[in-house]
């Protein structure tokens, strides 16, 4: 396809334009899909790293197009995001996970991504509130995880925000953190309770001389300190959990403890209550 010079063109241009229009299909389908109940939850378990006991699960949306089959979350939810549809999708996901969480044993939590759009519409703690009271989860079992998204239009409503999720007594965890506009002043301002670790930083970082070792330290020295847990998110190999707890990260998150599961095997999980 790119033999010449003007091949090489014309097919770029043609490729941009099939992707605008897949993406304006997968919208057009985003748009009726959750009435037509194509979704659901999946659950992936957070773990302790003192004792490999499952703390709790992050709750991540999957979506099961008719006739495309599985699409990734990676690829609709920017399209959400754009589209407005964020919100309802939004909102479903958290009254789904506080329902199926609310079954589970002891204290297990459930953590639910909230996306910057969510978290600016001042109606969010209306719907927060609501999906505990009607799920019966204690608020303290649910952990919203927002990203660095949230402060790039930072305003005084934002810190209103942030105190009427804490009013509320549920858990705030900073996702992604260091893949964004990361500022430290972020962590000065906003009460988090922990700090999740991009994967980008633990791959690799088991192996000798890699910098993410180093990077990783430095972040849970900071969270520590200011009295947050971290979890280090992407876990795939043994030797990486080694290195996180000699690291003292308070939690692992990733396939070597466990992909995401249905909410029934997550609660299974839970009862018995290691991951190991
Ligand atoms: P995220 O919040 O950073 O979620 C973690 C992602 O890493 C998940 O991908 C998870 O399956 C994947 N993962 C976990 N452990 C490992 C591992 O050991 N190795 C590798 N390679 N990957 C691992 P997933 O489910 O495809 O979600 C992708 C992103 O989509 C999420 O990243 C999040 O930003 C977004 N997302 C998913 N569900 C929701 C939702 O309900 N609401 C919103 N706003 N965003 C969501
Ligand atoms: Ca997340
Ligand atoms: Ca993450
Ligand atoms: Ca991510």
């Amino acid at each position: 396809a790119k033999a010449d010079g003007r091949g090489t063109h014309r097919f770029y241009h043609e490729d941009m334009l099939e992707g605008a229009r897949h993406r304006k299909a997968l919208e057009d389908d985003l748009r009726g899909a959750l009435a037509r109940g194509e979704f659901h939850v999946v659950y992936q378990p957070v773990v302790a790293t003192r004792d490999a006991s499952v703390v709790g699960f992050e709750a991540l949306v999957r979506w099961d197009h008719p006739l495309r089959g599985p699409v990734s979350p990676g690829e609709f939810i920017p399209i959400a995001e754009e589209s407005g549809l964020i919100e309802p999708i939004g909102e479903w996901v958290l009254r789904t996970a506080a329902a199926e969480a609310a079954k589970w044993p002891g204290e297990v939590r459930v953590a639910v991504n909230v996306s910057p759009i969510q978290f600016a519409n001042a109606q969010l703690p209306t719907i927060v509130a609501s999906a505990l009271a009607n799920s019966g989860l204690a608020p303290q079992r649910l952990e919203l995880e927002i990203t660095e998204g949230v402060f790039l239009n930072e305003s005084a409503s934002s810190d209103a925000m942030f105190a009427s999720l804490k009013r509320l007594g549920v858990r705030l965890a900073l996702d992604d953190f260091g893949t964004g506009y990361s500022s430290l002043g972020y962590l000065r301002k906003a009460p988090f309770d922990k700090i999740k670790i991009d994967q980008s930083f633990v791959r690799g970082a088991a192996v000798t001389g890699n910098r993410n070792a180093a990077i990783i330290q430095a972040i849970v020295t900071l969270a520590t300190t200011l009295g947050m847990e971290t979890t280090a998110e992407g876990v795939e190999i043994q030797d990486e959990i080694a290195l996180i707890a000699g690291l003292g990260c308070s939690h692992i998150q990733g396939f070597v403890y466990g992909r995401p599961m249905l909410a029934d095997q997550a609660a299974a999980l839970a009862a018995e209550g290691k991951a190991a």
